[in-house]
């Protein structure tokens, strides 16, 4: 079985993720509480990819997210 990483997981050690809009280059930059919040610490970095929206050009579920 595969494991995913999870936000919990990824972020261990981290202290932003950032997510940025392919189509627009928008950078957003999240803390682990705000990525907590909006996510939820399960969430895997294909759940937020897919559920990321952007907040200049509206674009859902194109956006690049690393730490
Ligand atoms: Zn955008």
């Amino acid at each position: 079985m595969q494991m995913f990483q999870n936000l919990h997981r990824t972020m261990k050690g981290a202290d932003t993720l950032k997510i940025q809009c392919v189509p627009c280059d928008h950078l957003a930059t999240w803390d682990h509480r705000e990525a907590a919040d909006r996510c939820g610490p399960d969430a895997t970095p294909m759940d937020i990819r897919d559920r990321a929206r952007c907040t200049e050009c509206g674009v859902r579920g194109q956006v690049r997210v690393w730490i």
